[in-house]
């Protein structure tokens, strides 16, 4: 099958499917981090898993990576404002503890997430506050151009000046600092117009200052991402990566600033992609919102992290997911059942579409999925279907063994669930929150992998009859493309 099929991925900039092509021999990632002043809560942590994908995808295409996610630890102001306070400062205050302490033991707890969610390392982490001095180099280069002006409040980016603002956006930049709820600062010339160096207030003094050419302040939120991904990625790079909230206001900033401080009349990142919000409830998952929910809080209650993975890759990166228990136990449930028929180990490596086939041998239903998994990724990183072929893979009697395992190891490759290691015990057959015990779990599990088989078998009489005795059981089935997922009424 030769390389497979052409990448396709979704670019904001324009809202379509396009082919990737890359654009040098090692493709340049950049994926805006969290800001360290507390947990990250699960939503946060899709932004991630979804960089992962595309990482996992890259590589099964042969494609070199080199991927930076920042960490914020200064400049990102509450309530994303241009004036408002420090969201580290305010957090170092609340628990009385120092600045340093509060960015060192949040990143701490964001890397323990990233790890127990098996996604790949970034290449580089840089720290916003380890590149201040460039910020202000970067600013100045701006003011020289003529980009910018000043306030008793700061360096401001006079947007009026550059001639692309808000296109990745594609809403009228009228309305854009309303929708975005931004607080005004005084003497702004234009709505959309940005703060790149916030300056301390007469009579105010800030934990976190540096001295500039403007006076002591901190930099500007949006100049940080553009200058870090500068500095480690190049001038020009592929690939930049966020949550859609993003899209519309941070990203069209980093866009602005850097066009202008380049000043080469290209376009600065090629590919601007945006995964879709995890809702809690009818609430985005925002880490202002409180109270939502930490990897640690679904692991302390018996999930395996992977379950939350797999619930994640359940659904496509830009749709909106509702998370849920039963979600989660549909998903733990799942992954027990993988884990459970993967008894075919070691799984050979097959991170590469061509690694994957040459295991396969010359199994014919092999090849057959491994190119279903290949359309698939390359298909805006489709991994509902590659999940449906993993589920095929663990039942076609047509597969050979190495043929399974090459199917198997494939799909892993990409989904990143670390199956080849995972072993059922592992994966907790009754997570606290879902009160059945594992008698019955077994039972709820055994039917549903009955009617499946009716309905493979197409006997829907008797899919019919299970799905009534589970009704029973105050089970409700819903049938998805990647298998059946069930919930307590
Ligand atoms: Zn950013």
């Amino acid at each position: 099958m030769g390389t497979g099929h052409q990448l396709r991925l979704y670019n904001s900039l324009g809202r379509r499917l396009e082919d990737f092509v890359p654009s040098a021999s090692v493709t340049g990632v950049y994926s805006c981090g969290p800001t360290v002043y507390g947990f990250p809560h699960l939503g946060n942590m899709r932004a991630y898993v979804f960089a992962d994908t595309l990482r996992r995808a890259l590589r099964w295409k042969g494609i070199d990576v080199r991927h930076v996610i920042n960490i914020t630890d200064v400049g990102h102001a509450v309530a994303d404002t241009d004036t408002g306070e420090d969201k580290l400062e305010v957090a170092a205050a609340r628990e009385r503890r120092s600045v340093d302490d509060i960015a060192a033991f949040y990143t701490g707890a964001f890397m323990n997430d990233v790890e127990a969610l098996n996604i790949l390392p970034a290449h580089e982490y840089p720290r916003a506050s380890a590149f201040v001095g460039q910020m202000i180099e970067f600013a100045a280069k701006l003011e020289a151009g003529g980009f910018t002006y000043r306030l008793p409040s700061g360096l401001y980016v006079d947007t009026s000046k550059s001639p692309g603002y808000g296109a990745l956006a594609q809403i009228d930049v009228e309305g854009q600092r309303e929708a975005a709820g931004v607080e005004q600062a005084e003497g702004r010339r234009r709505k959309t117009d940005f703060a790149l160096w916030r300056a301390e207030q007469p009579g105010q003094r800030r934990v976190m200052r540096w001295d500039s050419p403007w006076g002591p302040g901190a930099p500007g939120w949006h100049l940080e991402c553009s200058v870090m991904s500068i500095a480690l990625l190049g001038p020009h790079f592929d690939i930049h990566t966020g949550g859609v909230d993003h899209r519309e206001l941070h990203h069209v900033n980093e866009i602005a600033q850097s066009e202008a401080y380049l000043g080469d009349g290209k376009p600065w990142v090629r590919y601007w992609l945006h995964n879709e919000f995890l809702q809690l409830g009818d609430e985005k998952m925002a880490k202002s919102a409180g109270g939502a929910p930490r990897l640690a809080d679904i692991t302390d209650a018996g999930y395996h992290p992977m379950a939350y993975r797999l619930f994640l890759l359940g659904g496509h990166y830009r749709s909106q997911l509702r998370f849920s228990t039963a979600g989660l136990d549909a998903a733990q449930a799942t992954l027990r059942r993988l884990a459970s028929r993967i008894q075919l180990r070691p799984l050979p490596p097959a991170e590469t579409l061509t690694a994957a086939v040459s295991h396969a041998g010359g199994d014919t239903a092999a090849a057959r999925m491994l190119d279903q998994i290949d359309e698939a990724i390359a298909s805006d990183l489709a991994t509902p279907r590659i999940l449906a072929v993993l589920q095929d893979a663990l039942r076609d009697p047509a597969l050979s063994l190495n043929g399974r395992r090459a199917v198997i190891a494939a799909a892993d490759s990409l989904l990143g669930l670390g199956l080849a290691a995972l072993q059922p015990r592992q994966v907790d057959s009754r997570p606290a929150a879902s009160g059945l015990s594992p008698e019955q779990l077994h039972v709820i599990e055994r039917l549903i992998a009955e009617r499946s088989q009716a309905r493979n078998a197409r006997d829907w009489a008797r899919a019919d009859e299970i799905r009534d005795e589970l009704d029973r059981l105050s089970v409700i089935v819903t049938d998805t493309p990647n298998g059946s997922i069930w919930e307590l009424r």
